[in-house]
């Protein structure tokens, strides 16, 4: 499949047409950034592992029921996925208190939830992604009623599928965003990615932080962190 014209460079990852108009590549680049890009830096080989990683989860996923964009692994840094038309929502799936949740409601991080909660945001930089709620989605036309039902039962299958297979990597999943997209005949799929960019996950003994955590909050060994969780994955996925 030939890399065409780069129709888009995010804040992690570069994406291109190709010979087919259905399929896109992404490329996965080593930077990194936080708070909505007031900081910035570069996390070596972050790039290769979110790739890996977040395909070999997909792959799990699709065994599991849930449609996803994945086509092909490329490269180390480079994949091919089915073009979906993004739903501008960052759907983020809770189990434990962390991050914006501790600071909102006003709970110690680490705090097992009762139960795991689902919140939208508004895929919108120059906003700052800001909280949404369902009659929100509608009202600004960004998905529909059947299509939030949709996202929704995905988002918790994946919560539960993944959490069950980070326990087998001695890994406690917190909580994670995801991305769902419309192909071209309306299907919805989670699109993006799934990486330690974008889950928060602890070591289970330990709660040792494994994930973007070390970079935002400055807690040092990040290309380590990433290292390890990539090998626990690599020593347990099927
Ligand atoms: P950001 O836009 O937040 O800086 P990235 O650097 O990760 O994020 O850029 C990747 C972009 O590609 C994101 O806007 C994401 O929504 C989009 N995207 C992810 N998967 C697909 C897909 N299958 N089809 C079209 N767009 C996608
Ligand atoms: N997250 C993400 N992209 C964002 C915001 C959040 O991938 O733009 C992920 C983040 O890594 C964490 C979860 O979503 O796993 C919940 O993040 P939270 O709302 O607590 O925000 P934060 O504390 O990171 O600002």
């Amino acid at each position: 499949m030939n890399k065409g014209e780069m129709l888009y460079e995010g804040k992690a990852k570069r994406v291109y047409a190709t010979d087919d108009p259905d399929l896109l590549i992404v490329s996965y680049k080593d930077d990194a950034t936080a708070f909505n890009g007031l900081k910035k830096g570069t996390i070596a080989g972050k790039g290769v592992i979110n790739n890996q990683m977040s395909n070999a989860l997909m792959r799990l996923l699709e065994k599991k029921g849930v449609p996803t964009h994945f086509v092909e692994e490329l490269n180390e840094r480079e994949t091919l996925v089915k073009k979906v038309q993004i739903v501008p929502l960052e759907v983020i799936i809770r189990n434990i208190a962390a991050g914006s949740f501790s600071k909102h409601y006003g709970v110690t991080e680490g705090t097992l939830l009762k139960a795991p909660t689902i919140e939208f945001s508004y895929k919108n930089d120059d906003l700052g992604d800001p909280l949404i709620n369902e009659y929100h989605v509608i009202a600004l036309d960004l998905a529909s009623k059947e299509e939030i039902e949709t996202i929704k039962t995905y988002a918790f299958r994946v919560n539960e599928e993944l959490k069950a297979f980070w326990l087998t990597c001695g890994v406690t999943l917190v909580d994670f965003k995801l991305e769902f997209g419309r192909l071209s005949d309306g299907t919805i799929v989670l699109a993006d990615e799934i990486s330690p960019d974008t889950c928060r996950l602890w070591d289970s003994k330990t709660n040792e932080k494994l994930d973007k955590d070390r970079f935002r909050r400055d807690l040092g060994g990040v290309e380590e962190a990433y290292q390890e969780i990539m090998s626990r994955l690599e020593s347990h996925i099927g």
